[in-house]
């Protein structure tokens, strides 16, 4: 798997270019937006769509 051009910060929704990908994974990333440096609080852009388009958890019927 290719290394994504960016992540998504899932804290405040803005996309970092700062982050190592390794062998199909983030490793290390960093928001310098809001400081967040949880890997598990990153998505590359494809999770980020997946989890956008998932209404299962809308409040809408
Ligand atoms: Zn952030």
């Amino acid at each position: 798997m290719a290394s994504p051009d960016y992540l998504i910060c899932l804290e405040c929704e803005t996309p970092t270019y700062v982050f190592e990908w390794k062998d199909g994974k983030t490793i290390e990333a960093l928001c310098q937006i809001c400081g967040n440096e949880d890997i598990e609080s990153f998505a590359t852009e494809e999770e980020y769509e997946a989890l956008a388009s998932d209404n299962r958890y809308s409040s809408h019927p």
